[in-house]
């Protein structure tokens, strides 16, 4: 932002991040957007954080994994303090213990440790995060990553880096920002890990995953992310506990590709921290 625009900016009264209304906004958002928003509550699932709340029936029913791949849950059980299979666990609200995990994640456990999410994407929320994504409403960047911290707030004694998912050139230079970067540079001065922007390169520009099933969401980001050799040791990724910083968590595609590209370079641990994530 050039200085006229700042000082500009702060001559004009407030404006809701949610609905643009124009007045008393002391959080960025007016009482109305506010009361709209649903913050991810607990109980949820110790691996992706999705409320078991919202979780769709079937996805907590014990028929629904279905064994076709053995889940490797040895090295998640140890960041989850002992999660086991037991889905009877959380069925029917009988414990909602911290290690309890969710259908699918029992079923293809991901790529990245662990999920977390401050809000759910939905009419309550997606207005408020379209304007900080692509409306120029970077001033928005220190209330989301407070409410990031928070919800995150399991990663911060042990993380040694934040990372941001890269975007792609083309779109950095349509967006003029990162908004993924401010809010990882913003969670950095909070916590006093390291940041480090530029770990993760994009390779190549990546369709819309949405309405893709989980093989072509799977191929269509193969291979979009890469770390290099030289960024790696720049900053010191071998047996770091990494936390990724993103937007919305839609598929989990892209946070599983750049957790995988991390973990190749030598990351010990990654876990992810959104805005948003979408109902399932
Ligand atoms: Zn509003
Ligand atoms: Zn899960």
């Amino acid at each position: 932002m050039v200085a006229w625009q700042a000082v500009l900016r702060g001559l004009l009264p407030a404006r809701c991040g949610g609905c643009g209304a124009i007045g008393d906004v002391p959080h960025a958002l007016c009482a109305d957007c506010w009361s709209a928003l649903h913050f991810v509550a607990a109980p949820f699932c110790a691996c992706c954080g999705y409320p078991f709340e919202l979780m769709p029936p079937e996805m907590l029913s014990p028929d629904y994994e279905d064994n076709d791949e053995e889940s490797d849950l040895n090295h998640h059980a140890d960041i989850f303090g002992g999660a086991t299979k037991a889905r009877s666990q959380h069925f029917n609200g009988v414990d909602y213990g911290k290690g309890v995990l969710c259908g699918p994640c029992l079923r293809h456990i991901p790529p990245y440790d662990r999920a977390r999410a401050a809000l759910i994407y939905d009419d309550g929320s997606r207005d408020y995060i379209l304007r900080y994504k692509h409306g120029d409403r970077t001033d928005l960047t220190p209330l989301l990553a407070r409410w990031m911290w928070q919800a995150g707030q399991d990663y911060w004694e042990n993380a040694s880096l934040l990372v941001p998912v890269p975007l792609h050139r083309s779109r950095l230079l349509m967006r003029r920002y990162n908004q993924s970067g401010l809010l990882a540079a913003a969670l950095s001065r909070q916590t006093g890990i390291a940041f480090a922007p530029d770990l993760i390169t994009r390779k190549r520009k990546t369709r819309s995953l949405a309405g893709l099933g989980r093989a072509s969401r799977q191929r269509e980001v193969q291979g979009a992310f890469a770390v290099s050799d030289r960024r790696a040791t720049h900053y010191r990724l071998d047996g770091a506990k990494v936390v990724l910083v993103d937007d919305v968590l839609t598929t989990g595609a892209t946070a599983a590709a750049c957790a995988r590209a991390l973990k190749r370079a030598g990351a010990m641990q990654v876990d992810l921290v959104t805005i948003a994530r979408v109902k399932r």
